[in-house]
């Protein structure tokens, strides 16, 4: 049986948000209480309403059969802290559907059986980085190149797993996990948030989420202009595709503040001046508080020379 703590959302009256969307996130917390407020609003909220994506947060606790449904032990080796134990979280992937690997010296048909279309996602500090690109592969807006097993079909489902006290059994994560993800380089007391993290960014990547298919392209750390297939109306071409760059920084009304007014350039209506002025600031700012993703970036013969001007004014100063 299926135990699960459906989202509810403030405005939806107590009733599941459980219904068939395009991608489905399955998240195994002690905590699925945490996700109710998480994912209550904005984007995310009428993501879930529309159908687009759905998400559920399934207690791991119910899966653990003693009196006290213990879910955590003492660490073989002696040391501080508590370990999540296996069988509990080994019963609930089953229940979601997810089959044990084979292991090398027992390759049988049980690695057939496992889910094409599913990643099973182990949330951990010693993982690897969560970025846009990961996204973007989750979202199945790039072809995964990265991904430990090699896999098909795009991805429709993710399951992730919370840790909690020192962390979780690492047998759970040879047996049933694709990967282990890391937020950043510091350590959560639970892997909650860095669930919430990972379903956030890439539910805001899946087409139909944003206002417009595009957008998520023009943001911090999106693909390159030649990269966007989609001629979206609406979005004005007098913005780039980030190409991996940062954003440029955003003004709105009133035209002066604090003493300083918005840039003139952006209220002269002028779009190839403006896009000129846009890229200036990404590659500026990028080069100001990111400079190593300048290495990976998408950058024109026009890009790389107004970077080598910067940093010889950089040099200069
Ligand atoms: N002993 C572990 C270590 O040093 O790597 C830290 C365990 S942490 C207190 C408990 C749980 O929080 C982890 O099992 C993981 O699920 C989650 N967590 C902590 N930091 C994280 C990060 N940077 N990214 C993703 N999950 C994290």
């Amino acid at each position: 049986m299926r135990v699960g703590t459906a989202l509810k959302t403030a405005s939806d009256g107590g009733r599941s948000a459980t219904i068939i969307g395009n991608m489905r996130f399955d998240i195994v917390t002690i905590f699925p209480g945490f996700f109710e407020s998480v994912f209550a609003h904005g984007i995310v909220s009428r993501a879930l309403k529309n159908g687009l994506v759905t998400v559920e947060a399934h207690d791991l606790r119910e899966y653990a059969h003693d009196r006290h449904r213990t879910v955590d032990d003492r660490p073989f080796g002696g040391g501080e802290g508590m370990v999540l134990k296996p069988e509990p979280l080994a019963e609930a992937l089953e229940d979601l559907g997810v089959r044990a690997k084979a292991r090398e010296e027992n390759r049988d048909q049980r690695s057939e059986i496992r889910d094409q279309a599913t990643r099973v996602i182990l949330l951990s500090a010693q993982g690897r980085m969560f970025t846009q690109a990961v996204a973007r592969e989750l979202a199945g807006l790039s072809t995964p190149r990265t991904w430990t097993s090699p896999r098909g079909p795009r991805v429709e489902r993710v399951i992730l797993i919370c840790g909690r006290y020192e962390g979780v059994d690492e047998r759970v994560n040879e047996l049933y996990c694709d990967m282990e993800l890391s937020i950043g380089d510091y350590v959560l007391s639970g892997g909650e948030l860095a669930a919430a993290v990972v379903v956030d960014a890439t539910m805001r990547l899946i087409p139909g989420v944003l206002g417009n298919e595009a957008s998520g392209e023009f943001e911090s750390f999106g693909a390159a202009d030649a990269e966007i297939d989609v001629d979206v109306e609406g979005v004005p071409r007098s913005q780039h595709g980030a190409g991996g760059l940062l954003d440029y920084p955003q003004y709105t009304r009133p035209a002066e503040f604090g003493g300083l007014r918005a840039p003139e350039v952006l209220m002269n209506g002028d779009h190839a001046e403006i896009r000129r002025w846009r890229r200036e600031q990404q590659l500026k700012k990028t080069l100001k508080n990111r400079p190593e993703l300048l290495e990976r970036a998408a950058l024109s013969a026009e890009d790389a020379r107004m970077v080598e001007e910067m940093r010889r004014e950089k040099k200069r100063s």
